[in-house]
């Protein structure tokens, strides 16, 4: 984008003037915030525009999250106009940085929804033609506080800034109906900026409305009366983001907001097809679309009534819908593969429910095994095999994952239909996770081999002649980088850590297949170790966590009570002050993740081998420059691959062990062959910790026994990791360490979402 300091200052004044009664005098943070970008969006119109009349073919990314975190910085970033704008505001006394005060979009949970942001970035910046569509949830995911070492949810008002980077489109409302309900859909689109190439795709998100004030009369005509409550609840439908990662909870509430969602943009796509004049029939020649995991799969149903009542019959509508839908699996655990009660559906979507029984019936004519093909059965509807059975293409996202699902999870479906199967090993853009967050490291890459792989990431490889010469400059930059990250964590989390020690980080969601308890068990055996005088030279190391668990997830919780008070015994013993500690950051999100993976030391990507589909903070570490500390699972194996074992710090089972594993497996062997393990497994119990809660004894169940004790393998594997761990500890500052980092950097070139979104353009989209 052009940039003319004076025009935009202009532009920044009039809209302080006539939306704020204001001048840059006068205005607060937040009226600047707004009018700094609303300047920016008027000067971007012409290309949005122009992209939103293009008639070429397009595909709908549909995901009920989007984790698209801070918009400004990456939006600037991304118009090319970063520095220009901040040059700008410095010259009328103003700090650009004064906006990190803003609240994240926080619309998704973890990994999935963070995917989703990435891609549509990516697709941008590569010019293919990719839409999000989503809800614009009121409330995010939850504020995570602590007190007294557990964790607080506070509503998300991610929307108290303002939302100047959306714009509500109410031409384009349209009524979603339920058997007791009726709602309007109302759109915000947000423009999605290409990397300095002018493209602008769009995120539809969709909010809730009463009907009541919308085209009353015309509704009343086809429906008759507004029901009792019908616009009281309407707006609920969109109130709040399920903050459940990776399990189904079978809530009406969830199914009401998948449906409001894919209704809402199916109905506006088929509207603005047939406002051109086309044939449904020709539906794909200009669409198609990507259902990302399970929950906008009701899209399936849906379209197939949408089609049928605009006179296609079954067959020809599902041929429609087999050509249009692709399917992203994200997990091969039983609790996150949803599933609906077929009577609560029926209820809620009669004709939807319709749609799928036709579905299941044109599967059983088929003549299949009834045992190993179904959509509804024991009135229960699985909305993967809904999307498997319809579906054109159905993905993993990396290469293990894939294998897993062509081998176990959907190993029939895979021998029926071999063809639709394919892998996209995810990844992640290295704007935001590299230009925006590491611009000094970005810089010296510049310095060494240009700027072209800011958009080609592979050309990273490049700098391996160079790594040599570029070390003292990537240990001094990483440096800084944790400079900043400490003192940022002194100031929200009130603990001090030295940029002196090592950063061993672990951040992600809080689920027990990510083991946050083998690293924390970790932490206090080398606390014992030092204490006892068994371990000397301990290499200083500050312990950092961050994660959220989901309010209802128990065992999730007590882990975050457990390091916590790791974290109090550690950090308060005078006697271990200068070897290490431990923190537990608050709120873990985007904006966090940005200046915690630039200053990492440790990446710890630790879940049980063949848990973790993919992962994605492995990748954005990796691009820090940050050796991984990890199994065999997800994308860590593909980092292998490109990065080489010896420049990683492999441990524990692999996926082809964990079966014979858990077949005989018996925890307590393990601990009373580990003297300080048990030990550490002991405080849970041992009176070490303050907990009236009784959290860390059940946590100490769950780890010694029950109908599966240890069910992921942490005390197995743990011998392996500290073994590992220690080395990599110890190994750590030298000359051939510092390498390793920034080997990895160089070879995470197949990480970039760039890569990902061109296979899925190739693959599976036709774009
Ligand atoms: C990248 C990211 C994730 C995903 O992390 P994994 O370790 O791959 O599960 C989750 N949350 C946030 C805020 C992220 O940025």
């Amino acid at each position: 984008m052009k940039f003319d300091k004076k025009t935009f200052l202009a532009d920044v004044e009039r809209v302080l003037n006539s939306d704020y009664a204001c001048d840059m005098k006068s205005a607060g943070r937040r009226e600047l915030y707004n009018a700094v970008s609303k300047a920016v969006m008027e000067e971007a119109y012409a290309d949005w525009s122009r992209e939103k009349k293009s008639n070429r073919r397009r595909c709908g990314y549909f995901s009920a999250e989007f984790l698209m975190g801070r918009a400004i910085y990456s939006n600037l970033l991304n118009l090319g106009i970063l520095e220009e704008v901040g040059d700008a505001l410095k010259s009328v006394g103003e700090d650009l940085n004064q906006f990190e005060e803003v609240e994240d979009a926080a619309l998704g949970n973890g990994g999935l929804g963070r995917l989703a942001a990435c891609y549509l970035e990516s697709a941008a910046s590569k010019d293919i033609a990719l839409d999000g569509y989503g809800i614009r949830y009121r409330y995010g995911l939850f504020r995570q506080t602590f007190e007294n070492g557990f964790q607080h949810e506070e509503g998300d008002d991610w929307l108290k800034w303002g939302d100047p980077w959306s714009v509500r489109v109410d031409r384009d409302a349209v009524l979603v109906r339920f058997a007791d309900q009726t709602v309007r859909a109302v759109p915000y689109d947000m423009p999605i900026f290409g990397y300095k190439n002018g493209v602008v795709n769009t995120l539809r998100l969709w909010q809730s409305e009463p009907v009541q004030a919308f085209d009353f009369a015309s509704f009343n005509e086809m429906r008759g009366e507004v029901k009792a409550n019908e616009n009281f609840n309407a707006t609920k439908i969109t109130d709040v983001l399920y903050p459940n990662d990776n399990t189904m909870v079978g809530k009406i509430l969830r199914l009401r907001q998948q449906y409001f969602m894919v209704s809402a943009s199916l109905q506006d796509i088929v509207k603005k097809f047939k406002a051109a004049g086309k044939d449904l029939k020709a539906l794909p020649e200009k669409w198609c679309f990507q259902l990302n995991d399970t929950h906008p799969v009701i899209a399936i149903p849906e379209l197939l009534r949408i089609l049928q009542t605009e006179g296609l019959s079954f067959e020809e509508a599902f041929d429609v819908c087999h050509k249009c839908f692709n399917f992203t699996n994200h997990t091969i655990m039983a609790e996150a593969l949803e599933k609906w009660d077929a009577l609560a559906l029926s209820d809620l979507l009669p004709d939807v429910y319709e749609q799928i029984v036709a579905c299941q019936q044109r599967l059983s004519s088929e003549g299949v095994d009834p045992n190993y093909f179904y959509i509804v059965r024991d009135n229960v509807v699985h909305m993967a095999n809904l999307a498997i059975y319809v579906s054109a293409h159905v993905n993993g996202v990396a290469e293990i994952h894939t294998n897993i699902l062509k081998t176990q999870t959907f190993k029939n479906w895979y021998e029926r239909y071999p063809e639709k199967f394919v892998n996209i090993t995810n990844g992640i853009t290295p704007r935001r996770w590299m230009l925006l967050n590491n611009p000094k490291m970005a810089r010296l890459i510049d310095s060494k081999i240009g700027t072209v792989w800011h958009t080609r990431l592979p050309e990273l490889k490049k700098i391996k002649p160079f790594i040599g010469e570029m070390l003292p400059e990537f240990v001094r930059i990483k440096q800084e980088n944790k400079q900043k990250l400490a003192a940022y964590i002194a100031e929200h989390e009130g603990v001090e850590l030295s940029p002196d020690f090592i950063f061993d980080v672990q951040v992600k969601r809080l689920h027990e297949y990510k083991r946050q308890m083998l690293n924390a068990l970790s932490v206090l055996w080398y606390y014992f170790g030092i204490k006892d005088g068994d371990i000397t030279d301990f290499p200083p190391t500050a312990f950092i966590f961050g994660a959220k668990a989901a309010p209802g997830y128990y065992m999730a919780k007590a882990v975050i009570k457990f390091i916590n008070e790791i974290a109090r015994l550690v950090n308060s013993d005078a006697e271990v002050a200068d070897k290490m500690k431990v923190v537990f950051v608050q709120n873990y999100n985007v904006s966090y993740a940005e200046k915690i993976v630039c200053a990492a030391d440790i990446s710890e990507q630790i879940s049980l081998a063949g848990m973790e589909a993919s992962g994605t903070s492995n990748m954005k570490f990796m691009l820090g420059g940050t050796v991984t500390l990890g199994t065999l699972d997800g994308a860590n194996v593909e980092i292998c691959e490109e990065a080489g074992s010896e420049n990683n710090y492999i441990f524990g089972a692999t996926v082809e062990e964990v079966a014979a594993i858990k077949q005989f497996y018996c925890p307590r062997e393990i601990i009373e062959q580990n003297p300080r393990l048990k030990r550490a497994l002991m405080t849970l119990v041992d009176g070490t910790f303050q907990d009236d809660s009784g959290m860390l004894q059940k946590l100490f169940e769950s780890m010694t026994s029950g109908y599966e004790p240890d069910r992921y393998l942490v005390l197995y594997d743990f011998a392996d990791y500290v073994r590992v761990k220690t080395q990599l500890l110890y190994d750590f500052g030298s000359d051939e360490f510092n390498k390793k980092c920034l080997v990895n950097m160089a070879s995470v070139g197949k990480f970039s979402a760039d890569r990902s979104v061109t296979d899925y353009a190739k693959l599976i989209w036709n774009l």
